[in-house]
């Protein structure tokens, strides 16, 4: 199974990726990795909470901000 990027939150900076393949952290806005050119999969990254709008990974089923669930 492939593993896919995963979104992690870090509240004083935003948002950055972790890219599958080398591990280097990107800006969540990236369509590719800035160190090896792993391809983004925007499906398996983000869904937007119902309730509170913020950004949660799509295999989430609570939101980690408001805790509603998905
Ligand atoms: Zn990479
Ligand atoms: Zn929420």
């Amino acid at each position: 199974m492939v593993v896919g990027w995963i979104a992690v939150p870090i509240p004083k900076y935003g948002q950055y990726l972790v890219c599958p393949k080398c591990r280097s952290q990107v800006s969540a806005d990236s369509k590719y990795c800035n160190y090896c050119g792993e391809m983004l999969r925007p499906q398996l990254i983000l869904k937007i909470c119902s309730r509170c709008q913020n950004r949660i990974i799509s295999a989430a089923h609570y939101c980690p901000e408001c805790g509603q669930k998905q």
